[in-house]
């Protein structure tokens, strides 16, 4: 850790505070951050000074109050936002959002105890001294998630604690601590109390971290808290020749497959979901899930409605979700087909969905697959590279040219439009305007 790494502005704010006799530490994210050396994101600030105070120290800045009741004045010091929060402990969360109401306290250990892990309940003063009580700075070391105090006890308080384990074992690669495991499975109901905007970012930054499998595999029963629709796929046994896992472990390696991006995990979380209803074994025993795109299709829009993701995220992985299985044969004119039809951002999407599909199947297919899905891949690119006609817009003519080879102007218009776009796309016809004015008037 090197103090020259702190920003000048965030010295100063603790300079200020001390300068006027307060406490007044770095605490939480980024004291965890840099002990685990990785650069904070943001600074934030706990001090003895009441707000008021604070605003009094900070007199000549911009300040902001938008977290006032909770004690925390928001300062811009060389145009960077500081949040400085003073000492406080909590009430209940009854409405699983905010804290009923906040107490101050005068000491820092009564406030690092009301943080959730001791990781994150770690102070730091200007000249680099640690405030560690609950000894965060050694579960750092040995890279381990522990509640402060009883872990039961804490996620009563506020279930989407649950969920920052989760999110913080994934994203760090941190084990989390047995006691803290066991309350995690004990406590997991508490999240029906939780607001679904919170769940909904920790589980983004949980299915976008590197060890996301492990997570999974440990904690199924927590995701199926708030989406009780994946509790069939976890219990599902596929026996046929194209998977060597069952539907969760399948799941899993296709997520941990998938670059880490939200679209794409949660598709493949999301993928086979109505698999289940839709399984059936036939005489050799092979088990089919004829249809499954579609109900899988169906279920993850509301799963992902119920999370409050917003339309564009759910509408994107509907589709995907819906495509997943389809055969895209590596010709022209398929290919040109479902450009048109996804639009070649959809179309490079489905791609890596299906790469990371391959490579959760039985291992003898993966690289025949996969091999097919760089042909693909290198054809739509070649497609692309050249230009060709893949809508409506691309065509050598325009309407105004229907119009002027006689037909009248209105919905007639369009069709003859989308006549030609699928001759051109087919490769039946050129997409040169002699030849398609010619087809018009034949
Ligand atoms: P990130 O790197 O994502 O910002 P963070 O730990 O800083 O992680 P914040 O939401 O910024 O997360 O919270 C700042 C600090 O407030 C945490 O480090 C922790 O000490 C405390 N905290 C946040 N959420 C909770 C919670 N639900 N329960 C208890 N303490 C919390
Ligand atoms: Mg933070």
């Amino acid at each position: 850790m090197h103090l020259a790494d702190i920003p000048a502005g965030a010295q100063h704010i603790l300079q200020t505070l001390a300068q006027s006799g307060y406490e007044a530490y770095f605490v939480g994210g980024c004291v965890r951050d840099l002990l685990r050396g990785v650069p904070p994101h943001d600074w934030d600030i706990c001090t003895s000074a009441r707000p008021e105070e604070t605003e009094f120290c900070f007199a000549g800045h911009r300040i902001f109050e938008t977290g006032l009741k909770h004690g925390t004045v928001t300062v811009l010091e060389e145009g960077e936002p500081y949040e400085i929060t003073t000492y406080r402990t909590e009430g209940p969360y009854s409405d699983s959002r905010r804290p009923d109401y906040v107490r101050f306290v005068s000491s820092l250990e009564a406030d690092l105890a009301r943080r959730d892990f001791t990781m994150n309940a770690i102070a730091m003063g200007l000249d680099g001294s640690l405030r560690d009580p609950f000894g965060g700075a050694g579960d750092i070391q040995a890279r381990r998630i522990c509640c402060v105090g009883k872990p039961a006890q804490r996620f009563q308080e506020d279930g989407l604690r649950i969920m920052r384990a989760l999110r913080f074992a994934s994203v760090f690669g941190y084990e989390i601590e047995s006691c803290t495991e066991q309350a995690i499975h004990n406590s997991r109901a508490r999240l029906r109390h939780v607001a679904a905007e919170r769940i909904h970012a920790e589980l983004c930054k949980l299915l976008t971290g590197d060890s996301v499998g492990t997570v999974l595999r440990r904690f199924p029963d927590v995701l199926c808290e708030f989406w009780p629709q994946l509790e069939p796929l976890v219990q599902l046994k596929q026996n046929n020749p194209w998977h060597c896992w069952d539907g969760w472990e399948h799941t899993i390696h296709t997520v941990e497959a998938a670059p880490a991006d939200e679209v794409l995990r949660l598709t493949m979380l999301l993928h086979d979901i109505g698999k289940p209803s839709c399984k059936s074994t036939d005489d050799q025993g092979v088990d089919h899930f004829y249809g499954h795109p579609a109900v899988s299709a169906e279920l993850a829009g509301q799963m992902l409605r119920t999370l409050k993701f917003e339309n564009r995220t759910r509408e994107r992985v509907v589709t995907l979700v819906e495509y997943h299985d389809v055969q895209i044969p590596p010709r022209s004119q398929a290919v040109r087909r479902w450009l048109n039809r996804l639009g070649p951002e959809v179309f490079f999407q489905l791609l890596e969905v299906k790469r990371a599909d391959s490579r959760g199947q039985a291992h003898a297919m993966v690289s025949r697959r996969l091999a097919e899905l760089d042909a693909l891949q290198k054809k739509a690119e070649e497609i692309i590279a050249q230009g060709q006609c893949l809508t409506r817009n691309d065509l050598a003519l325009t309407g105004r040219d229907i119009i002027a080879a006689g037909i009248p102007p209105g919905p007639e218009v369009g069709r003859v439009l989308d006549e030609l776009l699928d001759r051109v796309l087919s490769g039946e016809v050129p997409n040169e305007r002699p030849t398609l004015l010619a087809w018009i008037s034949h």
